[in-house]
């Protein structure tokens, strides 16, 4: 068996080699280019192709790889929305995601996250740099224990990141459409508004929807407890930055990490340092001390690269030799 890998990036390539070793029988091909139709001949003898793209794959790629006798795509991500379903079907094509690679690794970031302004420790660093070394109210911090956590959208992510707060001691809160009995053991489903007014931190991991587009906006800030601590890496579009940023600087709101942002596609994954992003809100947020932001890197640990490559090709091996994967997105 023959297997393309394409947009292969070099922090994957040592984990793709250790994943070839484990599996000798299978053939891999590997590319650090994305899979065009202009490219499509660096595909041809193999039995799936396995991508990680970010680009939309329609009819013409899936026509493409169907002239090849290629019908199995996988893509090393659990976002798929860049391939045209309907296109996939009519060409008959199965396309298979990773769904759960480490959602500890998102819980780790939120944590992280989450203790860093509980600690204070953006104030204190910033006292430091000025040779600032005094006690003061400002950096007095809350253990973790005394503390309420909510998670809104408690799914994979969401329940894992509860758990770590709780192993911690944190009382964890809970809102989501669909109450999960996983859930129930380690947290007490409320309504949202109940959470925003009783949690010291507030974490996001809901997908987004047209329903919940800038869920949290002025109305939604204005619900939460002074000082809370909000942290978003789920989708940059559930929030409203400019409320986010007027909450900040009212002080109604203690400290913000952002993983994801409303318009991060041009800027994620790129080098553009000494750049002017030309983007005045993002800016904005970047230069201050009470915000966190950074590049839709909470998944990004070894063990989520190991599980996306290896999960992706092993599915693609199942799916070919017994036509069955747990993990087919358009089955
Ligand atoms: P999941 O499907 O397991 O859980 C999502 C939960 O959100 C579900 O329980 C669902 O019922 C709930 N939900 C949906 N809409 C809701 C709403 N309006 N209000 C409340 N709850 C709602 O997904 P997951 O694997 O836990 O991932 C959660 C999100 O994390 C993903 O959708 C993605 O946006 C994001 N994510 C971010 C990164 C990163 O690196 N920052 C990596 C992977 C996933």
């Amino acid at each position: 068996m023959e297997i393309g890998v394409f947009n292969l990036r070099d922090d994957e390539r040592p984990l793709l080699e250790k994943w070839k070793k484990e599996n000798p029988q299978v053939k891999i091909r590997a590319y650090g280019d994305n899979l065009s139709l202009d490219k499509i001949d660096l595909a041809r003898g193999c039995d799936s192709v396995c991508l990680q793209t970010i680009s939309e794959v329609g009819g013409d790629l899936c026509k493409g790889l169907k002239e090849l006798g290629i019908n199995v795509i996988s893509q090393r991500s659990a976002g798929f929305d860049m391939y045209n379903l309907d296109d996939l079907n009519d060409y008959g094509m199965t396309l298979i995601n990773v769904p759960r690679y480490s959602p500890y690794a998102i819980g780790e970031y939120v944590l992280a996250s989450a203790l860093y302004f509980s600690r204070n420790l953006n104030r204190i660093y910033g006292n430091s740099k000025r040779h600032d070394f005094s006690w003061t109210p400002s950096i007095l911090s809350k253990e973790m224990r005394t503390l309420t956590v909510g998670i809104v959208g408690t799914g994979n992510i969401g329940r894992i990141t509860g758990k770590l707060f709780k192993d911690m001691g944190a009382k964890i809160l809970g809102y989501d459409i669909y109450e999960s009995n996983e859930a129930k053991g380690l947290l007490e489903y409320v309504s949202l508004d109940y959470l925003y007014e009783n949690s010291d931190i507030i974490s996001f991991h809901v997908p987004l929807t047209d329903e919940n587009y800038h869920m949290v906006n002025k109305g939604a800030i204005e619900k939460m407890k002074d000082g809370v601590i909000i942290i978003n890496a789920a989708r940059g579009k559930i929030l409203d930055t400019r409320a986010l940023l007027d909450g900040l600087e009212s002080g109604k709101i203690k400290g913000c990490a952002l993983d994801v942002y409303e318009r991060e596609y041009g800027i994620v994954k790129k080098d553009l340092s000494g750049k002017n992003l030309g983007d005045d809100l993002l800016e904005e947020l970047i230069k201050r001390e009470d915000v966190v932001f950074t590049p839709h890197i909470a998944f990004y640990t070894e063990t989520a690269l190991e599980n996306l490559i290896s999960f992706a090709l092993d599915e693609s091996i199942k799916f070919i030799e017994t036509g069955k994967s747990d993990s087919v997105v358009n089955g």
